[in-house]
């Protein structure tokens, strides 16, 4: 007889390749024996007897009590995308901001301070500059790629290195072993917002980082349906970011999870597929006279080429251009295509265009938009499942605007 409770074996986690996890991982059927993961659409659970109820809430015995704290449906999710990161465990979250502030909230304390790269999502920036510097928590800003930049931001209160690589837009790398091993070296953690290369194609932890920090609202999705985030780390860690989001309340909906749930099951074919659309892309833009510069990491000629290859097993499916003529020409550009969507979201089946200068980045001051690159005629694409022919021919309608 098969024991039909796990969608996967828990001892095969180890033993079996990416898209068997994506697929099957964590998936835990109820007495009903449903083959597609079940929703667990209810905010509490009930017990047999007010000596039941006495043991759940006092820890005694484990099971659900309150979906703030566990949900069978977010439970699945949590464990999927553990073993796909090879976590000892995850923590998922309403969004992929209050997944940052969590993991901020439950590992550091007043006076503690973090060395943060520049080249990070834009609503990061705010939340490090604006709310945790209110909490007393001091934020260094340093060059992603530069490990000394790095060790001169380190002081004796540095508790956290945070990081997103590769970066939005510019696709610059950072060397994570080399930042996991200077971070040690301090008695400081490292974190990777890993939302770009999710972990079909780059596994922080493997290098040496400590946690890793989702979006699930971008590729995990994939499909531009809903919001959510995800910790990820040792037990021990998960613990504490665990302990703060049942308390402070930032949990996943269980109709999400069971969102993402699905949207995990296609993550490597998604991610394989968009990665090689954007790297065909990118190869034709270069060519192109009225493009100034193309930021892809998959290009020979991007500075971080190498480390990218090295460390990760393909490179995102976002890459960025600068057209000549600065913002009149990149708005003109992205108001020519007939097929991407202007919008700021990425990571979707649908390919998208931005102006990172008037949008994404539209909150940075001049002096801080010179330093990370934002240039006037920038402009990013997020690459979709459309056909690539139609995709590059939209670019070229757009180009012939110029
Ligand atoms: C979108 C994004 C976030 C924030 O995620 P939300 O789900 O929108 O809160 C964080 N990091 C990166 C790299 C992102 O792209």
């Amino acid at each position: 007889m098969r024991d039909v409770e796990w969608g996967l074996d828990p001892e095969l986690i180890e033993h079996v390749d990416m898209s068997t996890l994506a697929v099957r991982a964590g998936g835990k059927r109820s007495a009903e024996g449903e083959h597609s993961e079940a929703l667990f659409m209810t905010s509490s659970f009930v017990y047999a007897s007010a000596e039941e109820a006495a043991r759940r809430f006092s820890g005694a015995e484990p099971g659900n009590i309150y979906s703030r704290f566990t949900n069978p449906t977010v439970a699945m999710f949590e464990r999927r995308l553990a073993a796909m990161e090879g976590a000892e465990r995850c923590v998922a979250t309403s969004s992929g901001m209050a997944a940052i502030l969590a993991m901020c909230l439950a590992l550091l304390s007043q006076g503690d301070e973090v060395v943060v790269s520049r080249s990070v999502f834009g609503t990061t920036r705010v939340l490090f500059d604006k709310y945790l510097a209110k909490l007393g928590i001091c934020t260094h800003w340093v060059d992603l790629a530069d490990v000394r930049d790095w060790e001169r931001a380190v002081t004796a209160k540095t508790r956290l290195f945070f990081l997103e690589s590769p970066s939005n837009p510019l696709g610059e790398v950072a060397d994570i072993a080399a930042l996991a091993a200077l971070a040690h070296q301090h008695a400081a953690l490292l974190a990777v917002d890993n939302c770009l290369c999710t972990p079909v194609l780059q596994r922080p932890l493997q290098l040496g980082a400590d946690l890793v920090i989702h979006s699930a609202t971008k590729f995990i999705d994939g499909q531009g349906r809903a919001l959510g985030g995800a910790v990820l780390g040792s037990q021990k860690l998960m613990d504490e970011v665990f302990g703060y989001i049942r308390t402070c309340g930032a949990s996943m909906s269980p109709f999400n999870a069971w969102i993402f749930l699905k949207g995990l099951e296609t993550l490597p074919l998604r991610i394989q597929a968009q990665s090689a659309a954007a790297l065909s892309l990118a190869r034709w833009l270069v060519q192109q006279p009225q493009i100034e510069q193309v930021f892809y990491g998959g290009l020979e000629q991007h500075p971080h080429h190498e480390r990218a290859a090295h460390q990760q097993s393909a490179f995102a499916p976002l890459l960025s251009f600068v057209v000549h003529g600065g913002r009149e020409a990149a708005w003109r550009f992205i108001d020519h295509t007939r097929i991407f969507s202007i919008t700021g979201n990425l990571g979707d089946t649908k390919s998208t265009i931005t102006h990172p200068a008037t949008t994404t980045h539209g909150r940075l001051s001049e002096a801080d938009k010179q330093a990370s690159g934002i240039v006037e005629g920038l402009i990013r694409l997020s690459v979709g499942l459309e056909s690539v022919d139609d995709l590059q021919a939209d670019l070229a309608r757009a180009l012939a605007s110029l």
